[in-house]
């Protein structure tokens, strides 16, 4: 009866006060009828914990454990809709996830299993398609045919530079070195951005397939994922699906009965954003302090342990797969000639509705916001974005159409970088925010150079004596100057965008620094 179900909740809610215990004691009690699924990240974080009951396909949002006595009762039971839990955009209720403004704009590909299936099950992404392109890979493709469906695709690094990957991996395997690795760079550091952790988290063999199958094409037999500490339910997943993998024969030696051999690693890092930068991550790897060198030669070259590397970020592999099931063709067909595919985005800030989504390179900026994001928060007016993280820019009003992608972004001065997008409304002062990303920058800084050392110092210093009402008008020239030299002479990628919030937010609204220069306190 229900009154055995709530007294046993009641039980449960005071021993372990948790949603999914509280499901599985309900699930239990029905002799197997219902199964309890825990999936990765929906997307839809703001409105979390979200819960998808199948199959009428409902979608609930911010459930609470009390819910779930009237969820079993009602839509379990009876097939009745608990209506408050549904999402509401204006007087429209949405029971289906599809048809919600937040996912009916986007392309779910490389998101597609994430809130969908286990991440803690090998059975589920087999189920779901998984490890079919690694097969096709292992029996009916040539390494070289493998490298030039990656060239074909003209799929771009995901993790900022927007590098070519089939010629990245094409210059690996020309190399005279028999020894390679494959290294996944989960490191991700910007404020904002949880793209590559999502998929980690809900989808981890995606990512490890298409690291496979990059090992099979540059002839590597050994892979390294560097993932952030920060993200232990990425590394507890990450190591159970390797345990998995290995479990079912598709990691270690002789993959599938072939003599494909391929060896996995997790390497955690300390935190530090410079790790993000290639010859740094390498060297923390080998033990070393993370600090980048000068190049060449490049990773490509003599990366980790000073053998040839392939190294991509999460998303980037996690597309690896789609490409070699689907096609290149297929894969162009989507987002712009020069930048294919679907890219994931960290939308955060002033916006009604924040979260992890996936849209095609090319999708406005208009679009993110207004038709996925539902607009700007309270009764305020957009006013700029930062896009790229620390290392990025910011956009404004006239660029709300301007086509999200590596070359389009290139030409406004900003970068698609990892994919945070900020979103801040009119009442943002963007002075604060250049304090902010140069704090952040400075603060990361790893010391090697003295442009950067110094340099983001001294452009700190500044812009704090702006925001504290203490600037001189000279400063901002003083600024731009340090910017230039930061920009023309640091070692690494990090040095050399560092100054970029603060040219892009002084190109932007110069005004607002020289209202800071001039009302003194
Ligand atoms: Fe280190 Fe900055 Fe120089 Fe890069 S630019 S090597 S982060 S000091």
């Amino acid at each position: 009866g229900s009154g055995d179900i709530y007294d046993r909740m009641c039980e449960l809610v005071k021993e372990n006060p948790d949603i999914e215990v509280c499901f599985e004691a309900e699930a239990a009690h029905r002799d197997g009828e219902i199964g309890i699924k825990k999936s990765g990240c929906h997307g839809f974080c703001e409105m979390g914990p979200l819960m998808r009951v199948e199959p009428q396909g409902i979608l609930y949002t911010k459930v609470q454990l009390e819910d779930c006595d009237e969820i079993f009762h009602k839509t379990i039971e009876k097939g009745e809709i608990v209506r408050h839990l549904l999402f509401k955009q204006g007087d429209v209720e949405y029971p289906k996830q599809e048809d919600i403004p937040f996912y009916k704009k986007q392309t779910r590909h490389v998101l597609k299993n994430c809130g969908q299936i286990d991440a803690e099950n090998i059975k589920e992404y087999l189920s779901a398609g998984g490890y079919q392109a690694l097969e096709k890979v292992l029996f009916e493709m040539k390494p070289a045919e493998v490298i030039q469906e990656i060239t074909k695709s003209n799929l771009r690094g995901r993790g900022g530079g927007g590098f070519q990957t089939g010629y990245k991996w094409s210059q690996v395997a020309r190399q005279r070195e028999k020894k390679r690795y494959v290294v996944c760079n989960g490191d991700e550091g910007d404020p904002g951005a949880f793209m590559d952790r999502s998929i980690m988290e809900g989808d981890p063999h995606k990512m490890i397939e298409g690291m496979m199958i990059a090992a099979c094409a540059v002839g590597a037999d050994e892979g390294y994922i560097y993932v952030r500490a920060e993200y232990p339910l990425a590394i507890a997943r990450l190591k159970l699906a390797i345990a998995q993998a290995e479990e079912c024969g598709l990691l270690g030696s002789n993959i599938l009965g072939t003599d494909f051999s391929f060896c996995l690693h997790i390497n955690r890092g300390a935190g530090a954003f410079v790790c993000g930068e290639g010859s740094a991550l390498t060297a923390s790897i080998e033990g070393n302090r993370g600090m980048p060198r000068v190049k060449p030669p490049r990773t490509v070259e003599q990366g980790l342990f000073g053998k040839p590397t392939v190294l991509n970020n999460v998303e980037t592999f996690a597309n690896v797969p789609l490409i070699i099931t689907e096609g290149a063709q297929w894969f162009r067909n989507i987002g712009p000639e020069n930048s294919p595919g679907t890219k994931a985005f960290a939308l955060t800030g002033s916006v009604k509705h924040t979260g992890l989504i996936e849209v095609p390179m090319g999708t406005t900026l208009r679009e993110v916001i207004y038709d996925i994001g539902g607009g700007i928060k309270g009764d305020g007016k957009f006013k700029a974005v930062q896009i790229g993280g620390p290392s990025g820019g910011c956009l404004i009003s006239p660029h709300l159409d301007v086509s999200l992608d590596f070359d389009s972004l290139k030409k406004m001065g900003a970068m698609i970088g990892s994919g945070g997008l900020v979103v801040m409304d009119d009442k943002t002062c963007m002075v604060e925010v250049a304090r902010f990303f140069m704090n952040f920058t400075q603060n990361e800084s790893c010391g090697k150079c003295v442009p950067c050392r110094e340099g983001t110092k001294r452009m700190l210093e500044i812009l704090e004596r702006i925001v504290a009402g203490n600037g001189e008008p000279e400063d901002l020239d003083l600024l731009e100057e340090l910017a230039l030299t930061i920009t023309e002479t640091a070692l690494c990628g990090l040095g050399k965008s560092a100054a970029l919030p603060v040219m892009s937010t002084l190109k932007l609204f110069r005004d607002e620094y020289e209202e800071h220069v001039m009302d003194k306190k």
